[in-house]
């Protein structure tokens, strides 16, 4: 080595005993892997050369006796050639990992840096090989990747919805980290996907039709169950156009009526748990026509559909589950998209039910991509609307009849994957396991409902049929679709601006089209704003608008840089003016009466600004000197409707009071005036917050009964009112306030009811004050989504390090060992953070509420009270302040500042 680590004693004792305890602790780890000895002799084999290398490198001489014995020729031209031959074997494996450069010409440090260069890359395939190894992408070829993401759980947006994501990936050793706690009106759901994805739409034997111009056509080539013989009938525009087909199955839903046995009660059957039921994963023809003639022996099938939008246009149909009473399938609509419509034999049949929970989307997509259409359906959701119930999801439904918690946080899975994991699958079968004996309990709940009577059955039955009669429609942008997104944002843009967000927005269908991906994917709607906002000069500020940059985006940067530049040239139009060229231009007029980028009719007060006008014609009239006049006289000389008298008024002296209110009133007045002090004021509020809270808790009780037994009658709330009332007035509080506490915290047999309220609080003065506005109320099933505020204040503070990870984002490549370091920080931090937030949080005292109702004030020493500055002057605080305890230290300076300047105020005064 040419610069041999300087030892001061190259034949140190412990040196030879250090790497080894290493190398045994190397041999441990890597006991786990699959080949154990073969691994084992070869790190044991290479730690000892390794030691043996170092060994021999520190007994050459160092320092001084290094120089002297370079004087002598022989040893200096031995210790060149060994240097050089070393460097020639380095410079091989760097060849072998592609590092440019000869090491032989670099000075010391440079050689350093691509010797650690080449340990980066070592260390980086060691991880990745660990990776797989651990099962991380074992068995699959393309990584899986988990994500969560926070998506609003009402919502079913079409294009995608990730806001936040946490990485999960990437990192062998963390996959097993619980989930965080959803937050309050969000869900979180884990995105699993995987990373090079093969696209499904390749292997399409028909190619998806992405073009605006024709319509969906349902591609129906033999229509079994039918009352009318197959005819895909054209609708037309006014101009000609033909703009829609015919539902193929129009006239058999028209016709449909439920049979008569789906009309009755029926007898629940409970399913047996997925583990003891058969599953069949239905990939081929073969399999597919088996399970078809097994189908046909059902008489109900629960359906469900996983679907993949945002790498397509349209969507893709990935997965269609059914489930008997006995036996559920899971059919890969990738590979039998073309062979999926045999099944329209059971699906179209009349006599067989087909269950779905909130099969809306479901439908549309089994026409789309199947060509399956179904006759005979009972949406499990419309059932449960039906009856009123506190929620309508299916993770509700199985909770309620079933008691059973299911994750429905794969719901966002990339359901693209093949071959399908297996948690894919265990996911998709409980989504139709459970459901036709949900619709057994729904049915039966719907005719108890009525008293045996099957009207709201029937209505159930009708409303499932219209969501069959759905039909599929392509997305389309009209020539103002950009400016719903304005409205929706409550941006104001000029003319510029919504010129190119126009350009932009054409843009973005049309390359969405083309490429068949999703509007999502193209470009999401925020960077298209902040685009077409800012209408950046320069190719790099359209970069900078986006993070991460879409890759479409990038590839297309010139295009939409000239889309921004053209929207750039363009004069500035007074927002007003424009809005007068709207109102009378036959454009816009067309496609809708209402122009909201016109500031008529903008809800936004734009007075403010300089371009509002105020010479605009009015319905007053003007003189002779140009000057508005005022009308003569009113227009309405008797009102048309009878004007009721404001019930407040501020110039307008009530007359006629009677004596009982200006009674009130001069309480009132005396009320106002009296100076209360601030416990006072504390004591008389008090009641006022206990009844407030007891309404909260008996709130939240109904509402828990609510969901547990559903539909439940309102439970009985307890309420006392009178207490506020009385209590303002209360003799108690003329007493002194020592005395007025003693009384307080006594109960006494004639406040029963506040004695037995404290007893249900945790802790009436924390509450009361006003500190920590949220308590831990009783605890929730864990159905509900409602957390309290302290948890999401956790929340913030644990996803704030994760947020800020994406691990989508392609610009920075950082080796491992330097994405590790960043991870370790931010963690640190992040712990570091929640320690501030902790210390942060109110003390919580201890809260045994019987001794503060005992509490005896005799034993007070009221003393202690006299404020801090006669103590500080004490020896015990300074002590404190000296102590370890330095998260202490700045609040102690600063009271040791206070205290200092009282002191010199005290000084002066003198
Ligand atoms: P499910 O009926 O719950 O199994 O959902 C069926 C499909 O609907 C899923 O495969 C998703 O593609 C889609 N989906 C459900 N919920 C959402 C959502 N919140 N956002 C976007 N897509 C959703
Ligand atoms: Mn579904
Ligand atoms: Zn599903």
């Amino acid at each position: 080595m040419p610069q041999p680590p300087k030892r001061s004693n190259p034949t140190q004792p412990e040196q030879s005993t250090g790497p080894e305890v290493d190398a045994t602790a190397q041999t441990s780890t890597s006991q786990t892997s699959s080949e154990p000895i073969d691994l084992i002799s070869f790190t044991t084999e290479a730690y000892r050369n390794v030691v043996a290398a170092t060994r021999n490198c520190n007994a050459f001489p160092q320092g001084a006796a290094r120089s002297l014995y370079l004087s002598y020729p022989g040893y200096a031209r031995m210790l060149e050639e060994q240097s050089q031959r070393v460097l020639g074997l380095i410079n091989k494996v760097l060849k072998t990992e592609n590092i440019s450069g000869d090491i032989k010409r670099r000075q010391g440090d440079e050689q350093l840096e691509m010797v650690q260069e080449c340990n980066d890359i070592l260390f980086e395939r060691i991880t990745t090989n660990l990776d797989i190894i651990s099962g991380l992408r074992r068995g699959n070829p393309h990584m899986v990747v988990e994500t969560q993401v926070d998506v609003q759980s009402t919502s079913r947006a079409a294009t995608s919805t990730i806001t936040k994501e946490t990485p999960r990936a990437g990192s062998w050793n963390r996959y097993s980290t619980a989930p965080g706690t959803p937050s309050r009106s969000m869900v979180s759901a884990r995105l699993f996907t995987a990373q090079n994805i093969m696209r499904p739409q390749m292997q399409f034997k028909v190619p998806v039709d992405n073009s605006a111009q024709n319509p969906f056509k349902p591609r129906l080539k033999e229509k079994p169950n039918s009352l009318k013989p197959l005819a895909l009938l054209p609708e037309y525009d006014d101009a000609g156009n033909v703009v829609s087909f015919l539902h193929p199955y129009e006239f058999e839903l028209l016709k449909f009526e439920p049979p008569k046995e789906q009309l009755q009660k029926q007898k629940p059957l409970l399913p047996a748990p997925p583990a003891q039921t058969e599953l069949m994963l239905v990939d081929s023809v073969e399999t597919l026509k088996q399970a078809l003639e097994e189908l046909r022996q059902a008489p109900q099938i629960a359906i469900d559909v996983e679907h993949h939008s945002y790498r397509t246009f349209m969507g893709i149909t990935c997965l269609v589950q059914m489930s008997t009473r006995t036996k559920d399938y899971i059919f890969d609509t990738l590979t039998l998209r073309e062979d999926m419509h045999i099944l329209n034999l059971v699906l179209t049949d009349p006599k067989v039910l087909k269950i779905l929970h909130g099969g809306d989307l479901d439908i549309e997509w089994l026409q789309r991509d199947l060509s399956l259409y179904i006759v005979n359906m009972f949406d499990t959701h419309r059932a449960a609307k039906a009856l009123n119930m506190a929620r309508l999801s299916l993770a509700f439904l199985l909770k309620h009849y079933l008691d059973l918690d299911v994750d429905k946080s794969l719901q966002l899975a990339d359901w693209r994957m093949r071959p399908l994991p297996q948690k894919l699958i265990d996911y998709a079968r409980q989504d139709t396991h459970y459901l036709i004996y949900v619709y057994e309990r729904l049915t039966n709940d719907l005719l108890q409902a009525e008293q045996g009577q099957p009207q709201a059955l029937r209505m159930v039955y009708q409303m499932s049929t219209e969501v069959c009669k759905k039909r599929y429609t392509k997305p389309h942008i009209g020539p103002d679709s950009h400016l719903d997104l304005v409205r929706k944002t409550k941006r104001s843009f000029d003319n510029r601006q919504l010129s190119a967000l126009r350009g932009i927005f054409v843009w973005r269908d049309a390359t969405a089209r083309q490429e068949d991906e999703s509007y999502g994917y193209v470009l999401p709607n925020h960077m298209m704003l902040q685009i077409a906002e800012s209408l950046p000069r320069e190719m790099q500020g359209i970069l900078a608008c986006c993070n991460p940059i879409p890759p479409l985006v990038r590839q297309q940067l010139h295009t939409l840089h000239q889309i921004v530049l053209r929207a750039r040239e363009q004069p500035l139009v007074k927002p007003i003016l424009e809005a007068c060229n709207n109102i009378t231009g036959p454009v816009l007029l067309q496609t809708t009466n209402k122009d909201y980028n016109s500031k008529l009719n903008c809800p936004h007060d734009f007075s403010h600004q300089e371009e509002t006008r105020d010479d605009l014609p009015t319905l007053l009239g003007r003189n002779e000197t140009g000057k508005l006049q005022r009308p003569s006289k009113p227009r309405l000389e008797a009102p048309l409707v009878p004007l009721v008298a404001p019930t407040l008024s501020l110039f307008k002296r009530q007359t006629a009071s009677t004596q009982e209110e200006q009674l009130r009133w001069v309480r009132a007045r005396k009320e106002s005036q009296t100076m209360r002090m601030p416990y006072k004021r504390y004591m008389a509020i008090l009641p006022l917050m206990q009844q407030q809270k007891l309404e909260q808790t008996a709130k939240e009780n109904n509402e828990l009964l609510k969901r547990r037994l559903c539909p439940a009658e309102p439970a009985p709330v307890n309420i006392k009112l009178e207490i506020t009332t009385k209590e303002e007035e209360d003799p108690l509080y003329k007493l002194p306030l020592k005395e007025q506490l003693k009384r307080k915290h006594q109960p006494t047999a004639d406040q029963p009811s506040l004695a037995k309220r404290n007893k249900n609080e945790e802790k009436p003065s924390a509450s009361m004050s006003g500190l920590k506005p949220k308590i831990k109320s009783e605890p929730i099933p864990a159905i509900t989504q409602t957390s309290n505020g302290e948890d999401s204040e956790d929340d913030d503070v644990l996803e704030v390090p994760i947020e800020k990870s994406a691990t989508e984002n392609p610009t920075p490549v950082l080796s491992r060992r330097q994405q590790k370091r960043q991870e370790k920080n931010k963690r640190f931090k992040a712990k570091e953070r929640m320690q501030a937030q902790s210390s942060n949080k109110p003390v919580q005292l201890p809260t045994n509420t019987a001794t503060a109702q005992n509490f005896d004030y005799k034993n007070v020493d009221f003393r202690q009270f006299q404020g801090g500055a006669k103590r500080a002057q004490g020896t015990e605080i300074k002590s404190q302040i000296r102590g370890k305890s330095r998260h202490n230290n700045r609040n102690n300076k600063q009271f040791n500042k206070l205290f200092t300047f009282s002191k010199i105020n005290k000084e002066r005064k003198k």
